[in-house]
C-alpha cells in the first residue's frame, strides 16, 4: 500500500487518480496486517486497489466525473466495493473515467482526460488510455495498484484494457449487484475488475459477485471459485470466429492479430469453427438509442435538489430556471448530447420509429448469439477495438459517431447480456498494446476466464 501511494504521487501527469484516500488506505492496510495475523486472510487481504469514479464509497467523493456531482459525499458504500472491501482489499483512491461512463477516451471528465502510460514509438504525443474506464486502466497498466474496479455498458472495460495491456472482463448481466454505482443504461451497465492478468481478474471478480437483494436484476446463482477453473486446458473447446466482425477498412495489424489468437487457441487444442452472427451491424445504431435512452431517464435525478451542483439563482428565478441553470451548468456536452438523443427516442412520436425498433434488434442480436451456442459453440473470439490506443484529441476533433464506432466489437456483447473478456494479445508495428476479446455462455465466466488463460 505504501509503495502504491509513492508510486501515485509520482505519476499526477497521468491523471489516473482523482480523488486520493490515503487515510483509509493506512487504515484498510493495517487492518489487513491484522487479519493476516490471524490466519484468517482471504485472497484479497491487503491488497491495493483503485476504484472509478462511478462507485458510490461512503464518505468519499463520487462524482462520475461530473461537475453536476460535485460535492456529492454518499452515505453508503456500493455493494460491489463493499464486498471488496470484506475480502480485504484496500482503497488506494478513485479513478477517473468519461462523465457518467460516456465516452470511449475518458476525454469527457471533468478531471480533464487520463493519459495512456503507453507511448507510439519514441513518439511523445499523449494517447488515451480508452474509456470510459480510462482512469483504472491507466492506473494498472501504470503499476499504480494492483488491480481496480471498471464497469462496461458499452465496452468500457474491455476498450481501456485493450489500449493498456491489461485484462479486463464483464460479467453476464445480473452477476454484480449494480447497487451503489451511478446508473448510466441500467439494463447494459455491469462492473468488472481490471487487472494485471487473467488470474488476477479471477480473483477480483470472485469477490466482486454474487446475489444482491438490493439489485432486483441481481441473480441468484451461486457464484463458482473462479481461479481453480484456470487450468489452460481447452481441448475440444469450440471457438466461433465470426464472419460478420471482418469489418472494411479494418487495419491490417487486427486482422494479424485476430489470425494469431485463432492460431494460438487451435494449437492449444480447441476447434476453431466459422460463424455467423447476421445482425452485428444493427448493434451500434441499437445500442446508440438504448443507452442514450436509459441514460435520459436515469439522468433526470440530478435536479439541483437532491445531489450535488446547485446553480447560484437570480432575483425572480423560479424552479424551473434552478433545474435549467442546474443541469445547463452540471452536465458536459456528450452528457447533454445522450440526453437529448435519448428524450428524443423515448418521445412520443418517434417511440415506436427508434426506442422499440431498437429493442426489437436487441432481442434478434441476443439470439444470433444463442443461436452459435445452441450449436455447440463454447466462446467467440474477435479483436476487442478496432486499433490501437488513439492519440488525445484526434476522435474528439472528429465528429461523435467516429468516437461511437470505437465500440464495434464490444457493444453487442452488451446488448445480448453475455460476459467478454479482453486479454493482451501483443504489440502492434509501433510497439502498442493490443487485444483480443472473448465472448462466452451466460454464467460462464469460469470457462471464459480459462480460455482467455489459455490466450495469455
Ligand atoms: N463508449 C460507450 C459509450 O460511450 C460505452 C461506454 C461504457 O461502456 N460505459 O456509451
Amino acid at each position: 500500500t505504501d509503495a502504491c501511494l509513492a508510486a501515485i504521487d509520482n505519476a499526477d501527469a497521468l491523471n489516473a487518480f482523482v480523488h486520493k484516500t490515503p487515510d483509509i488506505a493506512r487504515e484498510q492496510a493495517a487492518a489487513a496486517d491484522a487479519r493476516l495475523k490471524t490466519g484468517d486472510a482471504p485472497d484479497l487481504c491487503g491488497i491495493p486497489l483503485g476504484i472509478k469514479d462511478l462507485f458510490c464509497t461512503k464518505g468519499v467523493a463520487s462524482q462520475a466525473a461530473s461537475r453536476i456531482l460535485e460535492g456529492f459525499r454518499p452515505e453508503y458504500e456500493s455493494t460491489v466495493t463493499t464486498k471488496l472491501f470484506e475480502a480485504g482489499s484496500v482503497m488506494l483512491g478513485k479513478l477517473n473515467m468519461d462523465e457518467f461512463a460516456m465516452g470511449s477516451s475518458n476525454e469527457t471528465s471533468v478531471y480533464g482526460n487520463a493519459v495512456n502510460p503507453w507511448r507510439r514509438g519514441n513518439d511523445d504525443a499523449h494517447l488515451t488510455p480508452g474509456g470510459s474506464s480510462g482512469g483504472s486502466a491507466a492506473a494498472v497498466a501504470a503499476d499504480l495498484c494492483l488491480g481496480a474496479t471498471g464497469t462496461d455498458t458499452g465496452g468500457s472495460i474491455r476498450q481501456p484494457a485493450a489500449f493498456t495491456g491489461i485484462t479486463g472482463i464483464k460479467p453476464t448481466y445480473g452477476r454484480c449487484s449494480r447497487w451503489g454505482i451511478v446508473a448510466f443504461a441500467s439494463s447494459l451497465d455491469q462492473a468488472g475488475p481490471m487487472a494485471k492478468d487473467v488470474r488476477d481478474a479471477a480473483i477480483m471478480l470472485q469477490a466482486m459477485c454474487g446475489h444482491d437483494p438490493k439489485d432486483s436484476t441481481s441473480a441468484d446463482l451461486p457464484v463458482p471459485d473462479f481461479e481453480s477453473m484456470l487450468t489452460g486446458d481447452i481441448k475440444g473447446k469450440k471457438i466461433g470466429i465470426p464472419k460478420e466482425y471482418h469489418m472494411d477498412g479494418m487495419p491490417a495489424e487486427i486482422d494479424a492479430l485476430w489470425a494469431s489468437g485463432r492460431d494460438m487457441l487451435r494449437d492449444a487444442g480447441a476447434e476453431i469453427v466459422d460463424i455467423s452472427l447476421p445482425h452485428t451491424k444493427y448493434a451500434l445504431p441499437a445500442y446508440y438509442v438504448i443507452a442514450p435512452a436509459e441514460a435520459s431517464s436515469n439522468l433526470a435525478r440530478y435536479d439541483g435538489v437532491r445531489y450535488g451542483h446547485r446553480a447560484k439563482l437570480s432575483q425572480g428565478d423560479g424552479i424551473t430556471e434552478m433545474y435549467e441553470n442546474t443541469r445547463a451548468e452540471g452536465f458536459g456536452e456528450e452528457v447533454k448530447r445522450r440526453v437529448m438523443v435519448g428524450t428524443y427516442v423515448l418521445s412520443a412520436g418517434f417511440y415506436d420509429a427508434y426506442y422499440n425498433r431498437a429493442r426489437k434488434v436487441r432481442t434478434l442480436i441476443k439470439k444470433d448469439f444463442e443461436d452459435a451456442f445452441h450449436a455447440g459453440i463454447d466462446a467467440i473470439l474477435t479483436p476487442a477495438t478496432p486499433s490501437a490506443a488513439f492519440g488525445l484529441g484526434e476522435m474528439v476533433e472528429a465528429d461523435p459517431v467516429a468516437m461511437y464506432l470505437n465500440d464495434v466489437f464490444t457493444v453487442t456483447v452488451n446488448l445480448a447480456g453475455l460476459p467478454g473478456v479482453s486479454v493482451p494479445a501483443g504489440l502492434n508495428g509501433q510497439g502498442l498494446p493490443l487485444g483480443l476479446q472473448l465472448i462466452g455462455r451466460p454464467w460462464e465466466e469460469g470457462d471464459l476466464l480459462n480460455t482467455a488463460y489459455a490466450l495469455e
